[in-house]
């Protein structure tokens, strides 16, 4: 059963091949049999998942069963989840239940869904590696001695594993998409305003955005159309009707053009890396669409933009853990002041601390024109470059990291080091726009990402193309060797 897709589960449930509560069960087991190795839950919510399949069968008894009605997933804990504990990998949250439900989380219960648990992932999201986790890193499960990237480390490696059929994740600067290249899986961030935040724990306000991991393009499209849409509650997302993501998926993908942007394939990139995204990219000229040049000019200046916008809105957000209404507090505080700073450093782990440093700093006075507003302008013209491009192309096509998963640790001493694993993930969220990674080749047994980039709002578009790519290839089959 962990080997079937979410379509393929929901065709076995609707003919009831088994029950809700049965693929439940299965899960849970493989979870409590080999998420040892793995650490990719932090949470696992066994009696909540079994009460929710049992409620989920009952509804399709009734004949009221939706599409997706019984299908178990598992959440990044950077969702708020009712009455469930709710870290963003902190010790900062370590003692927190949420007292109330993301809108991702209630879309998913509406839609009948049933919860495994929450997911590892880096501290507050901040990381590509999962190893600033207050709970340790998550491994991946095609090598453990490898990271499965981050910050939705644990929910890519749980799809990867096949402990859940699905996750959700979030992405301000590549976190669903760059562990899922790392783990051979799918994974889609949604245009900037696509998914509601409510209730998602803000790591940079701007370029958060919520969205389906999963092995397949397919399974994506069908989580996504219960994720999207506007909800009041966050102001910042769109009113905008959300179409059938699943019903362009199989369009004929002739005359679509595609653009390489020169940057993405210059410097830095192993030349194995370069042929197995071309080798891709050929798959997509087999099925119709033509390929041309195109250039992003300010590619290279996404890491610095990103690297003060990204901590300043940090700065800003984890300002309210301060061991006063909520999240950790400092044993016996002497006064105010001595509150705050203990609670706060005990609390928040090194990257994290590091963030709100620079974040400050970047924005206090004297320093906010030289940085924040500097990057603020830099933010404009990568939007532009990429406005630019899209009246020239439909899709533009990279890889998702300049390397397959590096080793654990072998990162950590230099944070530099770790922020140039973003350089082609960066600049989508700076410029709001969607992209998806799916799995397109093995390098020495680990999986590679190729990256789509689409205009605004053209979800269904992506989907489409990833969709025809997975038709044609099956790199996205493959299941991990280790430990299993
Ligand atoms: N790796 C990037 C960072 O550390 C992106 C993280 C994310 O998308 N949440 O900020």
């Amino acid at each position: 059963m962990h080997n079937k897709t979410i379509a393929e589960l929901a065709q076995g449930l609707a003919d009831g091949e088994f029950s809700s509560v049965e693929l439940t069960q299965h899960f849970l087991q493989r979870i409590d049999e080999l998420d040892s190795q793995y650490n990719s839950f932090i949470t696992v919510t066994h009696e909540q998942a079994l009460a929710e399949a049992k409620a989920a069968d009952e509804i399709r008894a009734a004949g009221n069963a939706g599409k997706l009605t019984g299908i178990p997933m598992a959440h990044k804990d950077i969702f708020c989840t009712n009455g469930v504990l709710t870290t963003c990998g902190s010790k900062m949250l370590s003692n927190f239940t949420a007292p109330y439900d993301a809108t991702v989380i209630s879309n998913f219960k509406k839609a009948g869904m049933v919860s495994l648990g929450k997911t590892n992932m880096d501290e507050f999201a901040m990381g590509s590696s999962n190893e600033t986790s207050y709970y340790g890193p998550s491994k991946n499960p095609w090598d453990l001695n490898a990271v499965p990237g981050g910050s939705s480390g644990g929910s890519a490696a749980a799809v990867a594993a096949r402990l859940a059929p699905a996750a959700t994740g979030t992405d301000t600067g590549g976190s669903i998409r760059q562990p899922a290249a790392f783990c051979g899986i799918t994974g889609l961030k949604p245009t900037y305003g696509r998914v509601s935040r409510w209730g998602m724990i803000a790591y940079a306000s701007s370029l958060d955005q919520g969205g389906p991991m999963a092995r397949t393009a397919e399974d994506c499209a069908l989580l996504l159309n219960e994720m999207a849409g506007f909800d009041p509650k966050d102001s910042t997302s769109l009113k905008k009707a959300v179409p059938d993501y699943t019903a362009d998926l199989s369009k004929p993908l002739n005359g679509l053009r595609i653009g390489l942007p020169k940057e993405y394939f210059g410097e830095g990139l192993s030349a194995e890396m370069g042929e197995t995204i071309m080798a891709a990219v050929k798959e997509f000229e087999k099925l119709g669409a033509t390929v041309q040049e195109i250039s992003l000019p300010n590619t290279m200046l996404a890491i610095p933009a990103y690297y003060v916008i990204a901590p300043a809105e940090a700065s800003s957000n984890l300002s309210r853990y301060d061991g006063v209404r909520f999240g950790h507090r400092c044993e016996e505080p002497v006064n105010l002041e001595d509150l705050y700073k203990r609670s706060r450093g005990e609390g928040f782990g090194k990257e994290v601390q590091r963030r709100i440093l620079v974040g400050t700093y970047a924005l206090s006075e004297g320093y906010y024109d030289a940085y924040y507003r500097k990057a603020q302008r830099i933010r404009r013209l990568i939007q532009q470059d990429f406005l630019n491009a899209f009246n020239e192309v439909d899709l533009i096509m990279g890889p998702t990291a300049p390397t397959p998963a590096f080793d654990l640790g072998s990162n950590t001493e230099d944070p530099v080091q770790m922020y140039m694993e973003d350089v082609y993930t960066l600049a989508v969220n700076l410029a709001g726009l969607p992209g998806i990674s799916v799995p397109a080749g093995l390098i020495n047994n680990r999986p590679v990402g190729l990256q789509i980039l689409a205009g605004h709002f053209q979800e269904a578009q992506l989907l489409n193309a990833a969709h025809q790519f997975q038709s044609a290839t099956s790199w996205h089959q493959l299941a991990p060797g280790a430990g299993q």
